[in-house]
């Protein structure tokens, strides 16, 4: 039977129910074959030839027309820099400019690279090019966050094919991220330690639900995962903010994020998936209450007015299970 876990971290709670799996309309995983995705596409504006398309330049690696990695504004951010971060009340209402900055990181030249295919170089540039961006408009003010996150696949909302992730800042903090904050900041005056560093400790211990570990990253299933094959990394040292990670961690980070989205592939057959950092605000970044880590969602289910309507998630699949399936996939 089914049994309710709490997220330690975020003390938020979900419904882990494998046996809903068998219900008619269950997740396969599996995804439906689609055509093979072309290493080149002539009207693609990420693609090389096309760079006059893109928003402006802001960071590149290599030269201008043989280059590895390319960070370029967002041309359709729903953000705008040169806006105010000026709130208005409009009666009762408050409201404010959509101030913020939005970027696009262009992965690779190559149109159908993947993170798993990516040779181990070019995917430690991107993790070089979200830190060396992350610090930068970290010193823009009034910028009070940095998210970096990737949507892959048509389930998970990406409206380009080209390998690319997204960097978005904002000058407000919402309540979803800044309540697991405030919680971690309780959890530190309660106990005088950072919860996920506990949380990284305590998985670590009942190690089932851990799919893969290197010197300085350890990659798992969460106890109360929401969704099916919920992947978290966490870094070993306790970083609040992403842009602590040194080279030598960079250089793991890539290890330990090619391996288990390899291992998703080879269970799971390339699903659309969301990826995110989640990381300190700008101005915490060295506080002892948070601790950076990355977040991984297979979009395989899809969440039902049950879910909407409590904030109680269903998972239709065991943690344990996801962990062992991915890990054997992992080799380790
Ligand atoms: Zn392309
Ligand atoms: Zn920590």
């Amino acid at each position: 039977m089914g049994e309710f876990r709490q997220n330690f971290a975020t003390k938020e709670w979900v419904i882990i129910a494998p046996e809903r799996a068998k219900r008619p309309r269950h997740v396969s995983g599996q995804q439906p074959a689609s055509a093979p995705v072309p290493s080149y596409r002539t009207e693609c504006p990420f693609c090389p030839g096309n760079e006059p398309e893109t928003g402006r330049e802001v960071l590149r690696y290599g030269d201008t027309f043989s280059w590895n990695v390319r960070v370029v504004q967002n041309k359709f951010s729903a953000l705008d820099p040169i806006r105010s971060t000026q709130r208005q009340q409009q009666g009762l209402f408050l409201k404010s400019d959509n101030f913020g900055d939005g970027e696009v990181v262009i992965e690779s030249p190559i149109h159908n690279a993947t993170i798993p295919t990516l040779a181990r170089e070019s995917m430690v540039n991107v993790l070089r090019a979200y830190r060396e961006r992350a610090i930068e408009i970290s010193s823009t003010p009034n910028i009070s966050i940095v998210m970096i996150f990737r949507n892959h696949g048509p389930g998970a909302g990406t409206s380009l094919e080209h390998p690319h992730s997204q960097i978005i800042a904002s000058p407000i903090i919402p309540p979803h991220v800044r309540d697991p904050f405030q919680k971690a900041a309780l959890h530190y005056d309660s106990f005088g330690t950072c919860v996920y560093c506990d949380v990284l400790q305590e998985e670590l211990r009942q190690k089932e639900r851990i799919i893969y570990e290197n010197e300085h990253f350890v990659v798992f299933c969460p106890f109360a995962s929401r969704t099916p094959y919920e992947i978290r990394i966490y870094p070993r040292r306790h970083m609040a903010n992403f842009t602590w990670t040194d080279n030598a961690e960079l250089a793991a980070f890539a290890d330990a994020l090619q391996t288990v989205t390899r291992s998703m592939n080879d269970v799971l057959g390339d699903p659309s998936y969301n990826y995110i950092i989640r990381s300190s605000p700008t101005g915490d970044e060295d506080v002892r209450y948070l601790h950076w880590y990355f977040v991984l969602i297979p979009k395989i289910t899809t969440p039902a007015g049950f879910e909407i309507g409590s904030g109680v998630y269903i998972n239709p699949s065991s943690p344990e299970v996801c962990a062992a399936q991915l890990r054997e996939a992992a080799g380790t």
